[in-house]
C-alpha cells in the first residue's frame, strides 16, 4: 500500500540503480538491462553452471533434479534487480524475471505449445513470508504461468524434518528443518521448479526429491538467477544433497 503511495508521489526510478527511469517509465533502465550478466555461453545441463566446472566434477551429479537452467548470473546489475524485488517489494521485476526466462530457457524444459509441463514454485520459508508479505519465488512463478500458459501448481509444502532425520546441533537441526519439503498430493510427471536464485541448489534438490517422491519422472530447475562461485556451491552442496 505504501509502495504504491510512494509510487504515485515520485518519479519513476529504476528499481535496480535508483536512476530516474525516463519517459519510457520501464521498471530496468536501459543501462540495467544491458548489464545483466546473461549466461549464453555452453552451461551444463544438470548444474547450470558456465562450462567447463571450475574443479572438473559438476556440483549437482547427486541432485535430486534432472536439470537446472537460469537467465542470468547472480552478480552485478541481476544481483541489485534481485535485491529490489526481495526487500524493497519491487513488485513489476517479477514480471520482467518471468518473461526474460520465458524468452530463453530451453524449450524443452518450458514448452511454448500445449505440453504435460507443470510449474511448481519452491515453498517460501513461513517465518520470511510472514516479515515480508509476499514471496519472490512465487511471484516469478506467477508472471511465468501468465507468460507462457503453463498451469502452476502448489504442489509442495514445506514440512517438518521427522526426528531421525534431524542432527545432533543446533544448526543441523535447523538445516534438516529448512530442506524438508513434501508433495501435497501425487504430483505431476513433468516439473519446472521455479526459484528466484539457484544458490547451493540443496532446496532446489530437496524439491525435487519430494516432488519424485510423489510420483514426478522429470524435474527441472529453472531460475532467473545461478550463483557462479563454485567454492560455496561446492563446499554447501556435496553435503546438503546426502542428507
Ligand atoms: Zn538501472
Ligand atoms: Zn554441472
Amino acid at each position: 500500500m505504501l509502495a504504491e503511495v510512494v509510487a504515485l508521489v515520485t518519479p519513476p526510478r529504476c528499481a535496480a540503480c535508483r536512476a530516474p527511469a525516463g519517459r519510457a517509465a520501464e521498471v530496468l533502465c536501459a543501462g540495467c538491462r544491458r548489464a545483466l550478466p546473461w549466461l549464453r555461453g555452453p552451461c551444463c545441463e544438470r548444474c547450470a553452471l558456465p562450462l567447463p566446472h571450475a574443479r572438473g566434477r559438476c556440483p549437482a551429479r547427486d541432485a535430486a533434479f534432472d536439470r537446472a537452467w537460469a537467465a542470468v548470473a547472480y552478480a552485478g546489475a541481476a544481483r541489485d534487480a534481485m535485491h529490489a524485488l526481495k526487500f524493497c517489494a519491487a513488485r513489476p521485476l517479477a514480471s520482467v524475471m518471468a518473461a526474460q526466462i520465458a524468452a530463453n530457457a530451453p524449450p524443452a524444459l518450458l514448452p511454448a505449445g500445449p505440453s504435460d509441463t507443470v510449474l511448481v514454485a519452491v515453498p517460501p520459508h513461513p517465518r520470511r513470508r510472514r516479515t515480508r508479505g509476499f514471496d519472490p519465488a512465487e511471484l516469478i512463478a506467477v508472471a511465468l504461468a501468465r507468460r507462457t500458459g503453463l498451469p502452476l501448481h502448489r504442489a509442495l509444502r514445506r514440512g517438518r524434518a521427522a526426528s531421525h532425520q534431524l542432527g545432533a546441533s543446533r544448526e543441523a537441526r535447523r538445516d534438516a528443518a529448512n530442506l524438508h519439503f513434501a508433495a501435497r498430493g501425487p504430483a505431476p510427471p513433468r516439473v519446472a521448479l521455479v526459484d528466484d536464485v539457484h544458490t547451493t541448489g540443496a532446496t532446489l534438490s530437496a524439491c525435487a526429491a519430494a516432488l519424485r517422491q510423489a510420483g514426478s519422472e522429470h524435474v527441472a530447475a529453472v531460475t532467473w538467477a545461478r550463483t557462479l562461485d563454485e567454492r560455496l556451491v561446492e563446499s554447501d552442496q556435496a553435503e546438503a544433497y546426502h542428507r
